[in-house]
């Protein structure tokens, strides 16, 4: 498997997701075409399928005219975001497999950035969306602290820590600030912060992450650290402390960066 991450937008990433044996392709939450269409194109690999992690416009824009230059082209979504994921032929279930070539996935739903939220692991990856961030997640447009809690730490949280995380957004500078707003003296969050800002000033790309440093720089992954947990109660004497209790708080908190 060979994953190519292709910026698009501002900040996006879309990611060509490529069967070596097979030569055959799929795309994770193509943006826009352009982008899309050139890397495509540059590599020679027949696309067979749109792999669409929710239905937000920056996330789906390039799939109704990757589908006029490609008859019959897959487009996945969750079965709950039938209707607004533009073009949607598979309504996925949450235990179906998806076969790119001679790779299969799976999914994961994860609501709390949106209801129809999902996320797609291949091999040893994991394409998240705007669920789990680089040092950060998602807002909560349609779900619950409890949701996001149980999506990041319990549902992507639980593959194994060596897992590849390709996220989103290329939003893990402003994710790391914040997140030693909240936690200081948590030393893998200034190194990996230094180290972003030295990828990002070269104009490299921060995808993708781990698991394993997710558990350790994620704020919203650290709800049980005990500099987390002073930060959320000076700032809300009475919160009661339960993981989705100070995940609300630093969610709100890192609304207002
Ligand atoms: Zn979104
Ligand atoms: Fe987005």
């Amino acid at each position: 498997m060979n994953v190519i991450p292709i910026p698009c937008l501002s900040d996006n990433y879309s990611y060509l997701i490529v069967c070596e044996e097979s030569n055959q392709a799929g795309i994770v939450d193509p943006s826009e075409f352009a982008p899309v269409w050139e890397v495509i194109q540059r590599e020679g690999v027949n696309l067979v399928a749109i792999l669409n992690t929710h239905h937000h416009w920056d996330h789906v824009g390039g799939n109704e005219e990757l589908q006029k230059k490609i008859p019959g082209l897959k487009v996945y979504g969750h079965h709950s975001d039938k209707g607004r994921v533009p073009g949607q032929n598979v309504m996925l279930q949450d235990t179906d497999k998806i076969k790119i070539g001679n790779l299969e996935g799976h999914l994961t739903h994860n609501p709390g950035h949106t209801s129809g939220a999902i996320s797609f692991y291949f091999e040893d990856s994991v394409f998240t969306g705007d669920t789990m961030f680089a040092g950060g997640c998602g807002r909560l447009f349609e779900g619950t602290p409890q949701d996001m809690y149980q999506s990041l730490n319990e549902k992507i949280g639980h593959h194994s820590p060596a897992t590849k995380v390709y996220f989103g957004h290329e939003y893990t500078e402003n994710n790391l600030k914040f997140a030693l707003s909240v936690e200081p003296e948590n030393k893998w969050v200034q190194e990996k912060l230094a180290e972003t800002i030295k990828l990002r000033k070269s104009g490299k790309f921060t995808t993708p992450s781990t698991l394993e440093s997710e558990f350790q720089t994620n704020p919203f992954m650290r709800c049980d650290s005990p500099e987390i947990q002073k930060t959320v109660q000076n700032r809300d004497p009475g919160n009661d402390l339960s993981p989705s209790s100070i995940l609300a708080v630093i969610r709100k908190m890192k609304d207002d960066f």
